[in-house]
């Protein structure tokens, strides 16, 4: 029995004119993705790509996993190939859908003929197939509006496709159709978060993550490491960079008002993060902050963090409550990598009393008091670590 898998393209099907350079880019993002599983082809065909395993022993379940996490893709679903006469088709439906048909209650039958030449109607399909498989699965009831499965079978030039239920598709944007741009990312439960939102959205990532050795230790920037991995299943390879901090901040502990150690430790991020993310080509910086969270995260904060850098900053959790961020993390996977307990560098030197109102100008003053910024901030940036995620 011959399986494909189909895909249905998501939002870039309204796309109009740049349709078929977004599929192209979809493709060549599932291409990358199940490279290493062997030798498949690709063929656009309407709002349809086929994706068809030139070897047998190719695992269509790994390759369907993979896929489903492609963005782009609306729904996805395995198909069986069998000849173009009804024959062949209510065989190929009752065995290739045989364990999903026996755990079913209700089903229908939808059948769409691309070749008109083939001698049966559409609703002459659905009904033929329908009657033979409700006289083979007795625990089959007809239900249009809400069955358990869906059969469908497609009668297309060469061949017809037979299929059950489909799958949900990841949605959004082909990562790579939106620009580059680079995450802070901590071993938090909100930056994984945030990356996975902006990569849905199209952008390409890479990524920067700022480490305080010895306190902060080898295995939280693992797990900074393993998170990015799982982000990465969605977006794709990530370039990261790793950022030795820790002279930094403990410039900042010694020169600067404790009250001020956090803004001007994000601050020095963003800049530090700026820098690493022009060398990839990257037009936006992303974190995974939201308003009011902590002390350190108030709008006022923000407003001084931003103005950092010349880039925009998005920050896609914003407006999203730690409970909906987490439903997040927990769907993408990275919840519980997140929740183990190493120390970040944020939670390094935090102060009692961050200030939550604080005005650039004493900020800026603030900042001002470090010696060398300038030369640390060109160390760190020379010295940082690139890692490919993949
Ligand atoms: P959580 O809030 O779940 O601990 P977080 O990732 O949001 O995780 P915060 O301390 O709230 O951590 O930091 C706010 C944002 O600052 C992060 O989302 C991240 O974008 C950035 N950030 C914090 N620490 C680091 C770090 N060590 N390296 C890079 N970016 C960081
Ligand atoms: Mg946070």
């Amino acid at each position: 029995m011959k399986e494909i898998i189909l895909i249905k393209n998501g939002e870039l099907a309204l796309k109009g004119l740049n349709r078929s350079s977004f599929e192209d880019i979809l493709i060549k993002n599932m291409k990358k993705r199940i490279r290493d599983l062997g030798e498949f082809t690709f063929t656009k065909s309407q709002s349809t790509i086929m994706v068809d395993p030139v070897d047998d022993d190719i695992d269509l379940d790994d390759a369907v996993d993979r896929i489903s996490k492609v963005f782009g893709i609306a729904a996805l679903s395995r198909a069986c190939v069998c000849e173009k006469d009804f024959d062949s088709i209510k065989k190929t439906a009752q065995s290739y859908l045989k364990e999903q048909l026996e755990d079913a209650k209700t089903f229908k039958v939808e059948a769409k003929r691309s070749d008109k030449k083939f001698p049966m109607k559409s609703p002459e399909i659905s009904r033929e197939l329908g009657g033979y498989l409700l006289s083979k699965f007795k625990n089959l009831k007809v239900d249009v509006h809400n069955p358990d499965i869906i059969v469908t079978v497609e009668v297309r030039d060469k061949y017809a496709f037979v299929r059950g239920n489909n799958i949900k598709g990841a949605g959004g944007m082909p990562t790579g159709t939106s620009g580059r741009a680079g995450i802070l990312i901590s071993g938090g439960i909100d930056s994984p978060v945030a990356a996975y939102m902006m990569a849905k959205r199209g952008i390409e990532l890479c990524a920067i993550h700022f480490a305080s050795p010895p306190y902060t230790s080898e295995l939280a920037e693992m797990k900074v490491m393993e998170l990015l991995k799982r982000v990465a299943e969605y977006s794709g390879v990530i370039t990261t960079y790793v950022v030795k901090f820790t002279e930094i901040q403990e410039a900042i502990r010694d020169f600067c008002p404790e009250e001020y150690f956090t803004v001007i430790m994000r601050r020095v991020m963003m800049m530090i993060a700026e820098r690493l993310a022009k060398f990839q080509n990257c037009s936006a910086l992303i974190t995974g902050e939201s308003v009011g969270q902590v002390a350190s995260q108030t709008m006022y904060a923000l407003a001084c963090t931003d103005c950092a850098v010349d880039m925009p900053v998005f920050r896609p959790c914003i407006g999203m409550d730690k409970e909906e961020i987490i439903a997040v993390s927990r769907k993408i996977n990275t919840f519980e990598t997140s929740i183990q307990p190493y120390e970040d560098c944020c939670t390094v030197f935090t102060p009692k009393h961050p200030k939550t109102r604080p005005h650039i100008d004493d900020v800026l003053a603030a900042e001002a008091q470090i010696k060398n910024l300038d030369i640390m901030i060109e160390t760190a940036v020379s010295n940082a670590k690139k890692v490919i995620i993949k």
